[in-house]
């Protein structure tokens, strides 16, 4: 046994070689394994006794991908594509054994070497488009050759990891092993291609099998069919430009392009936006100065308080990580229509394959519903979900305070009122938190975990735990108005009912923000939501804004007479006389002369008032960082991933550029209160977020 370097060791037993990788925690390729491969496949090489080559880890995966400390830093050589070439141009059989994850630079070394054997539990992939990147050690070059044009394409594109077996099947992988026997089924393969003098079968030597101009049509096909994945992103255009030049240019041009366009997307302003949300999101979960005792409380049963729409989603998101769940109605009406949308889902996910149809029942069978409060006295944690009412949820907190057993975690799923308000209802106010959830609960990824005046930290830690359990996102938050994404949305919301007295009709304001990148734009999603639940009270409505007259009018959006717009039967949107109308009699009322706008006058309208609001959060202490808030946004309301989130756009908008927009609204007469944070970088070159 010779050992390489500090993380490699090479290990010769009758003929073959194995060069094994034990870099803790999953052997991601930095400068130190780098350096062992190379050193440790020239010993191999060199070594006469040596007839064939086996790349291993140890540990519980193979190269699980890039060394992520490494970004944005030069690279110490040797790079990937020179250790890659090497490995290709070996004159012996390089073998590479994969267990575990093989991810990007992992799959990419894999790749390079002649044969691939894997265990059948390993999963494979290259999943750089999530980055906003493309795989750049060759993979682009290598996979086509390997699997085919059409498969390349969905594997890098959709950068979904797959099974060993769906692998072995497209040709990415030789050979299956059982985990437990990898090392030595790898070896005698090995020896087995040593033997037979099997070629060397170097990947880039292989033709693809398309021709450069069959390859063409593919690509277009494939283009306009995931159309969705391309709006706004860099990446899948790049990826699919490699492809092609896989497809009809020598090896080593395929590789050098390869290069240029990774070069072009590591530049990008899109793939810095999703590096950004990468490092958001693991930082998100870290909040500083919490008690380093603060042990997560375990949460083995769960209650929900309130069937309606967002207790059944809450509900379904907890019996998807294995809870049993205990919902908890006073209406049995509610409790039955929340049983059957909760089946429903449920077997919709096992009709689509998301989950075995045992699984699916498995976990209906742990959904107990009750219409009293009683039955929440064993669990773990409770969540309430009742109307958003103060009073209400006070005295449901108070009645918790009796029902729930000592040191269960009381959390409230309310959007707007003072947690601390409904913490004080209780004797335990330390074991009171919001778990603010986004609809439809059991799709959203964003967890708002509302820390409270009196909020444990070991409390705190269960929440924020719940996110990684629940497959969410969690982001803390303090208490303020709409806590972090309602928030800031709300100033998206009335910079749209002021524009629309202004000059733009609804369906131009939606048009901007979905040309900016949103799915649907905010008079649409009214629509949709229902504009008699969104801050309409029919007591004290008085036609004063364009949504109140709508309301009165019976237009409540889409379930009843249209609102902003008019809907088919197939609720297909069209513009709406009637409230384009009423919109005009507002303006003529308020003698407002309509103007045009352009689409970027209007996202500056509609989100440079965001930008200054997160600048308060930020002031105010209600968010911990301008990621979180990143994260909370597109997490919760699809802000658009390739921008970044509402604070790192604002920097790449430039800070000074919306300083200046938001004082000449002011000075026009608009009531915006600048935030000091704004100003202060905005004059000092500073930015939210280290771009
Ligand atoms: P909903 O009207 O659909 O459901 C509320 C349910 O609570 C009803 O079934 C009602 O019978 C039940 N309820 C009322 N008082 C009760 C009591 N004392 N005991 C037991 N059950 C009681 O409301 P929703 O839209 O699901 O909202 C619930 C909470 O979630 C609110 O605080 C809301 O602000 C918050 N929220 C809503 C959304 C959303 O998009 N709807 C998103 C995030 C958070």
């Amino acid at each position: 046994m010779t050992q390489i370097n500090e993380v490699t060791q090479l290990h010769t037993v009758d003929g073959v070689a194995v060069l094994a990788i034990d870099s803790p925690p999953v052997n991601a390729l930095g400068a130190a394994v780098r350096r062992g491969l190379q050193d440790g496949l020239r010993a191999a090489l060199a070594d006469a006794a040596v007839r064939a080559v086996v790349i291993a880890c140890a540990g519980r995966t193979f190269c699980a991908g890039a060394d992520i400390s490494e970004f944005d830093k030069p690279l110490a050589p040797p790079h990937l594509v020179e250790l890659f070439a090497s490995i290709d141009a070996a004159e012996k059989p390089v073998v590479a054994a994969i267990h575990g994850t093989a991810l990007g630079g992992g799959l990419e070394l894999a790749l390079a070497c002649h044969y691939r054997i894997a265990a059948v539990t390993a999963q494979l992939g290259l999943p750089e488009v999530a980055l906003g990147l493309l795989p750049g050690g060759g993979g682009t070059q290598r996979a086509p050759r390997l699997v085919g044009v059409a498969d390349a394409l969905e594997i890098m594109v959709l950068g979904q990891p797959m099974s060993a077996l769906i692998a072995q099947a497209k040709g990415l992988v030789d050979v299956l092993a059982t985990e437990a026997d990898l090392r030595e089924d790898a070896v005698r393969y090995a020896r087995r291609l040593a033997d037979t003098d099997a070629p060397l079968r170097r990947t880039r030597d292989l033709a693809t099998d398309l021709s450069g101009l069959e390859a063409a049509s593919v690509v277009a096909e494939f283009t306009a069919r995931n159309a969705r994945l391309f709006k706004g992103f860099k990446a899948p255009l790049n990826i699919v430009k490699a492809v092609e030049a896989a497809a009809g240019l020598p090896f080593d041009q395929g590789i050098a392009r390869e290069a240029e366009l990774f070069d072009e997307l590591m530049a990008s302003r899109e793939s810095a936006a999703q590096r950004h949300l990468f490092f958001a999101e693991r930082a998100a979960a870290k909040i500083p100065g919490l008690a380093r005792e603060a042990q997560a409380l375990p949460v083995k049963s769960v209650a929900v308080i309130g069937a309606g729409t967002m207790g059944s989603g809450i509900a379904t998101t907890f019996l998807n990580a294995g809870l049993p769940v205990t919902l908890v109605d006073r209406s049995p009406e509610a409790l039955e229509r929340a049983g059957a949308a909760i089946s429903s889902t449920l077997r919709a996910a096992a009709a689509k394959g998301r989950i075995t149809s045992e699984v699916g029942e498995a976990q209906l069978a742990r959904l107990t519903t009750s219409a009293e409060l009683s039955a929440v006295a064993d669990a773990d944690l409770v969540v309430e979900a009742v109307f958003e009412q103060l009073e209400l949820k006070k005295a449901v907190f108070a009645d918790l305070d009796h029902a729930a057993k000592p040191g269960a975690i009381l959390a409230s799923n309310t959007s707007f009122l003072d947690l601390n308000a409904i913490a004080a209802a209780t004797s335990r106010p330390q074991d009171v938190v919001g778990l603010h959830f986004f609809a439809p609960a059991n799709v959203m990824r964003l967890l708002e975990v509302v820390r409270g005046e009196q909020t444990s930290d070991a409390v705190l830690a269960t929440a924020m735990g719940l996110g990684r359990r629940l497959k969410k996102v969690a982001v803390l938050s303090g208490v303020c108005d709409g806590f972090i994404a309602n928030r800031l949305m709300a100033r998206r919301g009335e910079a749209a009912d002021r524009l629309i007295l202004r000059g733009p009709m609804p369906r131009y304001v939606d048009k901007a923000l979905t040309g900016f990148g949103f799915p649907m734009g905010v008079f649409a999603m009214l629509d949709l939501v229902g504009l008699d639940v969104v801050g309409w009270d029919r007591e004290t409505s008085a036609g004063r804004t364009v949504q109140e007259v709508l309301c009165e009018r019976g237009r409540w959006g889409q379930k009843q007479n249209g609102g902003y717009y008019d809907y088919d039967d197939q609720r297909r949107p069209s513009p709406s006389p009637v409230a384009d109308e009423i919109i005009r009699e507002f303006r003529t009322r308020q003698g407002v002369q309509p103007r045009c706008y352009a689409d970027d006058e209007i996202i500056a309208e509609l989100l440079y008032p965001v930008v200054n609001e997160g600048a308060k959060l930020l002031e105010e202490g209600v968010a911990l960082r301008a990621s979180d808030i990143d994260m909370a946004l597109v997490a919760g309301y699809a802000w658009p991933t390739f921008t970044g989130g509402p604070m790192f756009w604002g920097d790449t908008v430039g800070l000074p550029k919306i300083l200046a927009h938001l004082k000449a609204k002011q000075a026009s007469g608009d009531a915006i209160a600048i935030s000091p944070l704004l100003e202060r970088l905005a004059t000092t070159g500073g930015a939210f977020t280290g771009r």
